[in-house]
């Protein structure tokens, strides 16, 4: 996982800072020069970091706009009064998180371990703690729980990234995808939805084969969304039921983008090598470019139609060099 937060500070090239404790299982930050560090010094607040359990940042540190937490698996308290923080940047367990009511949070990063239950977590949690927060990317590792219908909304949300990875294996296929509705309908002003699916096989039920009817879910309309990526878009049925979902009640939807290939998360681009310039592109499990050719079926039969006139449809192949048979 080291790699991956290296991967993350090295996009943040700005003058930027990170929060770091000095072997203290109780942070209060005193001072913001003893306490503060450049992004360059990463490796060893990683290390350094792990052992907090409590970070307590006040009201005077003006200049704080980026709080990153990674991997302080013993956490268990972030308290932040810091005016300006903009933009947090999460991983690890979850934690009493308290922003204060002036915060100011804005963008949202936010990973849980392994607990399979990310996206309720975030859903049910994060609308009274951040409720600021106009760009929310939420990433869950083996998400097995449906996600709930929430009792608080994200009323400035206007940009939501979900991320569901299967960690190198299936993503569970007890997960609904039709479940995420319920982040829609959390969040009224919702302009730009991303869904990445990043898994090594497909062990949902397919829409073929499956005798039952396309379940609906009635009385949500969308109305503010107007542009889709679905990034590894796959032939589940309960997938395709979700796309089916937004054309039918996204009333202002401009934009859909169905990529059947997981091409990485790094927002709404497209990625293949004669896009990027590139010698090749991201490798693909065989299994899934099959699936791929499957899913394009699926947008065939069952999404194709309920395209109206006024939304613009990219269906993305997989790439006939790198992702031949
Ligand atoms: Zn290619």
């Amino acid at each position: 996982m080291l790699s991956l937060n290296r991967l993350m500070l090295k996009q943040e090239r700005r003058r930027r800072w990170r929060i770091q404790a000095r072997n203290q299982n109780s942070t209060e930050v005193p001072k913001e020069k003893d306490l503060l560090c450049q992004e360059e010094d990463h490796s060893e607040g990683d290390k350094i970091s792990s052992e907090l359990i409590s970070l307590k940042i006040p009201f005077w540190l003006e200049g704080l706009s980026l709080l990153c937490v990674f991997n302080c698996n013993m956490l268990q308290v972030i308290d932040s009064k810091a005016p300006n923080l903009h933009t947090f940047k999460f991983f690890g367990n979850p934690p009493h998180l308290t922003l204060g009511e002036s915060s100011q949070v804005k963008s949202l990063n936010f990973r849980l371990s392994n607990n399979g239950s990310s996206i309720t977590y975030a859903i049910t949690k994060l609308p009274s703690t951040v409720p600021t927060v106009e760009t929310l990317r939420v990433t869950s590792f083996n998400e097995r729980v449906n996600t709930p219908v929430a009792a608080d909304k994200f009323l400035n949300l206007k940009c939501l990234q979900i991320h569901l990875a299967g960690y190198g294996a299936a993503l569970p296929p007890s997960y609904d995808y039709l479940s995420l509705v319920s982040f829609l309908d959390a969040s009224p002003a919702l302009e730009t939805f991303i869904l990445s699916v990043d898994q090594d096989k497909m062990k949902h039920d397919s829409v073929f084969g499956n005798a039952s009817p396309m379940r609906q879910i009635l009385g949500h309309k969308h109305d503010r969304l107007r542009k889709v990526h679905i990034n590894g878009f796959c032939s589940a049925k309960s997938m395709v039921e979700l796309t089916c979902h937004i054309l039918e009640n996204a009333t202002s939807l401009e934009s859909l983008i169905v990529n059947t290939i997981y091409d990485g998360f790094t927002g709404d681009d497209v990625h293949r090598c004669f896009l990027q310039k590139r010698s090749h592109c991201m490798p693909v499990p065989r299994c899934m470019i099959l699936e791929a050719h499957k899913a394009l079926r699926a947008v065939s039969s069952f999404i194709v139609g309920r395209v109206s006139p006024t939304i613009k449809l990219n269906v993305w192949e997989p790439c006939s060099r790198c992702h031949a048979i």
